[in-house]
């Protein structure tokens, strides 16, 4: 609505660019050690670790090669978080 409002800009973990925050996927690890892909549609504020990706196949397959999630978040990825990451990551693969 607003065209002034501040627009929030994060960086891409996998690719280094920077964007408004919304054309990101955002990715939590919440305190409960569990693995939250983009819950923007969720106003509760998600507590932990976060990172923004871009909604390419490149920069995902990027992050998960280099390890850069774990990296970021300080944190190791469970099997069943890598899961999670990868099936989100393959709706990206055209
Ligand atoms: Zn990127």
């Amino acid at each position: 609505m607003n065209e002034l409002k501040h627009v929030p800009i994060r960086t891409c973990i996998g690719c280094g660019i920077k964007r408004p925050q919304k054309e990101f996927v955002k990715l939590v690890k919440t305190k409960e050690n569990l693995i939250t892909i983009n819950s923007n549609d969720n106003k509760r504020k998600l507590e932990g670790r976060s990172v923004y990706i871009c909604k390419s196949y490149e920069c995902w397959t990027n992050t998960i090669k280099k390890e850069k999630i774990e990296r970021n978040m300080k944190s190791t990825l469970s099997k069943n978080d890598k899961d999670i990451i990868c099936d989100y990551m393959f709706k990206y693969r055209l």
